[in-house]
């Protein structure tokens, strides 16, 4: 969790007033956590750090798998970044990126422990002997990621590493790290950047908290 960006406790978070929010969806906005600009500025300097790992272990391609759907946002301005490092001339190597993606579905039982279903990568033995970077939006009890990775390991990857964009401070956290992590965060329910209420504010830009008024209007 190199240089991981903090986010305290105590931060309020901006106005979503100063914000471009469509209007429809103004109320649901308890305030912005993470303005997008700041999101795309952090994913750069990810990449600088993911670029100079993969490099030191002199990797010839990665598999970057993105984890559906979160983090479609994420996964595609990381990815142009590290494409970008790659074709940079200065640049002390380079790796070729293979795009890969997952989706996973947590089903829960009635005492919590949850079940995660993957589906949509056509064969995970594509991944044996390979480096896999894993790209999740976020890790919160650190459930679903644990899952995931022993899938994976089970097609024994030469190396997987996780990138998230954040990791929730949480009192159910079972402890788990990822490699890389954006932002650590408030034990907050956030939406927007691709995360999702209800399927509902992935197009949203910023990085928001969702108001009380936003759980109620778009609960199924
Ligand atoms: P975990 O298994 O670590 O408890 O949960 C991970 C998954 O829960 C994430 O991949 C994400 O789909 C969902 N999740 C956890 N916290 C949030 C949140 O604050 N907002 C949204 N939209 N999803 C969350």
């Amino acid at each position: 969790m190199k240089n991981c960006i903090h986010i305290p406790d105590d931060f309020a978070g901006f106005d979503p007033c100063g914000f471009c929010i469509p209007q429809p969806l103004a109320s649901s906005i308890h305030r912005v956590l993470i303005p997008h600009g700041m999101i795309k500025d952090r994913i750069k300097k990810l990449a600088d750090d993911i670029f100079k790992a993969l490099v030191e272990e002199e990797v010839e391609s990665v598999s970057l798998l993105c984890v559906l759907k979160g983090a479609y946002r994420f996964y595609a301005d990381l990815q142009e970044s590290l494409s970008a490092v790659n074709a940079n001339e200065s640049s002390k190597g380079h790796f070729h990126i293979i795009p890969e993606f997952i989706r996973l579905k947590s089903y829960e039982n009635t005492s919590s422990q949850g079940e995660v279903k993957i589906m949509g990568i056509d064969d995970l033995e594509k991944i044996r002997g390979k480096t896999v970077v894993v790209v999740e939006d976020i890790i919160d009890t650190g459930r679903t990621m644990r899952k995931l990775l022993s899938t994976l390991e089970s097609h024994q990857p030469k190396k997987v590493i996780v990138v998230c964009l954040l990791r929730k401070r949480t009192p159910l956290s079972d402890g788990y790290k990822p490699d890389f992590v954006g932002f650590e965060i408030p034990d907050r329910f956030v939406i927007g950047y691709a995360f999702d209420y209800n399927e509902y504010f992935r197009d949203l830009m910023p990085l928001c908290v969702i108001s009380e008024k936003g759980i109620e209007n778009f609960k199924e």
